[in-house]
């Protein structure tokens, strides 16, 4: 069982405050969806939280269990266990899936007998043509098959907690569905805990959350169950101001 407490974050990027005071746990197991309007400072928290750099904390604290995620560089909260889903992965030319899957794995102390199979079998149940694993990472993919191969990485890596940025952008309806099972199944069978970011709710048709957060001005507005989702689509953001 694994905990990411997010307590009284505030972060400025390029000299601007962006989050002001963000207070989010999540834990093994769980599904919680950050929903927020553009600008809002989704991506900021993603980033801030996995350590990218440019980014400047300026109050508050990040912790997967014991341990001071802040003060770690970005690889080493990887090996902790975190994971980010960009809302635009990398292209990487000359590094393929296959290779990325085997060091990193090789980083974590994990074995990597079988990964082989382990990514051909990953590839068929995520919908990702196994070709692709053996490709330059994501270059002249489409958006799909993008947001498959990052998914198919979750699988193969098991982090303890996950964030993914906006899964949903750029995706066709039935990628989203494959992507959104996949992860709702990781965190059933596994125990992954997620943090999902989006703006829409058609994410929310595969992935059952346990709690909705809606993030306004760098702010955490509201927090609730299922039926925040709706309210939302109903009342839109304008409905829920940073108070
Ligand atoms: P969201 O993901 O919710 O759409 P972001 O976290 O990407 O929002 O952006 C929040 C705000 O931070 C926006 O106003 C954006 O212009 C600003 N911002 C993001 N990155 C930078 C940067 N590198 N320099 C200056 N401002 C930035
Ligand atoms: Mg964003």
């Amino acid at each position: 069982m694994s905990t990411l407490c997010i307590q009284g974050l505030q972060a400025s990027v390029g000299g601007k405050q962006i989050l002001h005071g963000i207070d989010l746990t999540v834990s093994s197991g769980e599904v919680h969806v950050v929903m927020g309007p553009n600008g809002a400072g989704k991506t900021t928290l993603s980033s801030v939280v996995m350590g990218k750099p440019g980014y400047k904390v300026l109050a508050g604290s990040v912790t997967l269990d014991d341990i001071d995620v802040l003060a770690l560089p970005a690889w080493q909260r990887a090996q902790a266990g975190l994971h980010l889903v960009m809302q635009y992965p990398s292209e990487v030319g000359g590094v393929s899936l296959d290779h990325v899957m085997q060091e990193a794995l090789i980083a974590r102390g994990r074995s990597i007998d079988g990964l082989d199979q382990l990514l051909g079998d990953e590839a068929v149940r995520i919908g990702l043509s196994p070709e692709l694993l053996h490709r330059s990472l994501n270059v002249d993919f489409s958006g799909g098959e993008k947001k498959r191969n990052e998914t198919l990485q979750l699988a193969v890596l098991e982090p303890r907690i996950a964030i993914l940025d906006e899964l949903d952008s750029g995706l066709d309806i039935d990628a989203l569905r494959d992507c959104a099972r996949r992860v709702e199944d990781l965190t059933n069978e596994r125990g992954m805990g997620a943090l999902v970011i989006t703006h829409y709710n058609r994410l929310l048709e595969e992935l059952h959350p346990d709690a909705i957060h809606i993030l306004v001005k760098g702010r955490i507005v509201a927090s609730g169950g299922p039926e925040l989702a709706d309210q939302l689509e109903r009342d839109g953001y304008a409905a829920f101001s940073p108070s």
